[in-house]
């Protein structure tokens, strides 16, 4: 039996992943789980997973936690802090780490379960673009194990050749095909993205996700770092990746190689795939999902990205072959950018302006230890809050 642990699960894709587990009880025992302040639902998880150890990023939510399961007579070891986030990836019982927590906090808890050789399951995608580099580097040092939960990194895997390692070009891949729904606003009149609500860039057409990544997608930003997710986790150059919007979401992306095959993976919208796919593999087993009716699919479409209408995703493939910190730097500035649009401090539109205009303010240098790449986040966030107060 695999012990698992669910860093983020108290999200979108941890929920998900839960629902797996609970469908193979004989396969996978949930060992730790955390979240960051949503004392509520990790509580119910608590009851219905009985964990060994929790945590939570926020102190008095933790300690809060611990006083519920205390009371309810539950003996559960409850941590808190970054500290406690790490303990929980690096935990002895944990083989498997489902990476989960949204954004770059992400990054030094599950970088402690990759120094731990654990397999991780990775959602997270803001940890590699933040640094890629390193982070693949130190999958290999410590033997680790890095399967893609994104749904677009999952099915290129799944149409990978097994030694894909090796280099694309030694086994024929041409190009990887990136596919994107063009989110909520793909057809919206530009004039109008000015007055877009939270909501509105919320209401994702075909996933149903956190906060944050339904703006990304809005935007498309959540396409960019995805480009920049897999040139690290396929060692792929930044050209040999191209972005295809297909509004079904039906054919969750391609491999092309040089023979002129085309292999692409396709499935219902439904995290529970790609999840169960990485807990299993190489076998497969059940995830909840549907069969996929292609006569109520009907029709496949695709088109160009448009970089006017979605400048972020211009951003991105500028990051990612600027290289550097860069990356980080456009990371940051996103997240500061989100969550300022979120809270109604900025338009829709200002979102990859504030990014633009931090990337052009903070100097890209090649510094790629995780203190250098922390202090770019660090003043990447600083500028761009400047730029969101110029702003309103
Ligand atoms: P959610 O916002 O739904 O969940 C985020 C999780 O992270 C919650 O458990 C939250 O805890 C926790 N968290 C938030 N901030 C912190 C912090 N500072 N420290 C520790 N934990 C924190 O996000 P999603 O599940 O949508 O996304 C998670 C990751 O997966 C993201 O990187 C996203 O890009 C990626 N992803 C998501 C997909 C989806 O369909 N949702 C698809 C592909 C990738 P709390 O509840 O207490 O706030």
């Amino acid at each position: 039996m695999k012990g698992v642990a669910v860093l983020g699960s108290t999200g979108s894709i941890g929920v998900s992943t839960l629902d797996v587990l609970a469908r193979h009880p004989e396969r996978y025992r949930v060992v730790t789980l955390t979240a960051n302040t949503g004392v509520d639902k990790l509580y119910e998880q608590c009851l219905q997973f009985r964990p060994q150890y929790v945590a939570m990023a926020d102190e008095a939510s933790a300690s809060a936690l611990a006083q519920r399961l205390k009371s309810k007579g539950l003996r559960i070891e409850v941590d808190s802090g970054v500290a406690g986030l790490k303990s929980a990836a690096a935990h002895p019982d944990v083989d498997d780490v489902m990476a989960a927590i949204v954004g770059a906090a992400g990054l030094a808890p599950t970088l402690a379960a990759v120094r731990k050789g654990k397999r991780i399951l990775l959602a997270n995608k803001e940890a590699l673009v933040v640094a890629g580099d390193l982070f693949m580097q130190e999958v290999t040092q410590h033997g680790a194990e890095v399967l893609p939960i994104d749904s677009e990194h999952n099915a290129v895997f799944q149409c990978m050749p097994e030694n894909f390692r090796d280099g694309l070009a030694r086994v024929g891949v041409e190009r990887i095909l990136l596919t994107a729904s063009g989110g909520p606003f793909r057809t919206k009149p530009l004039a109008e993205l000015e007055s877009v609500t939270p909501e509105q860039a919320c209401a994702h057409p075909n996933w149903d996700m956190g906060r944050k990544i339904s703006v990304d997608s809005a935007s498309m930003m959540n396409k960019g770092l995805e480009v920049i997710e897999a040139r690290w986790l396929f060692d792929a150059k930044p050209d040999q990746i191209q972005v295809v919007v297909h509004p079904q979401s039906v054919i969750h992306s391609m491999v092309e190689y040089a023979d002129g095959s085309v292999l692409a993976q396709l499935g219902n919208p439904d995290m529970r795939t790609p999840i169960a796919h990485a807990l299993a593999w190489p076998e497969r087993h059940g995830s909840g999902v549907g069969s996929l009716n292609l006569f109520d699919v009907a029709r496949l479409d695709f088109e160009e990205p448009d970089t006017e209408r979605f400048p972020c995703l211009r951003l991105a493939y500028e990051a990612v072959t600027a290289g550097g910190v860069a990356p980080a730097v456009l990371n940051a500035a996103n997240e500061v950018a989100v969550e300022r649009f979120l809270d109604g401090s900025i338009s829709f539109p200002s979102i990859p302006r504030v990014i633009e205009q931090t990337l052009e303010k903070v100097t890209n240098g090649d510094e790629q230890s995780l203190e250098g790449l922390m202090a770019a986040d660090r003043e990447a966030r600083g500028v761009a809050e400047q730029q969101v107060a110029a702003r309103v």
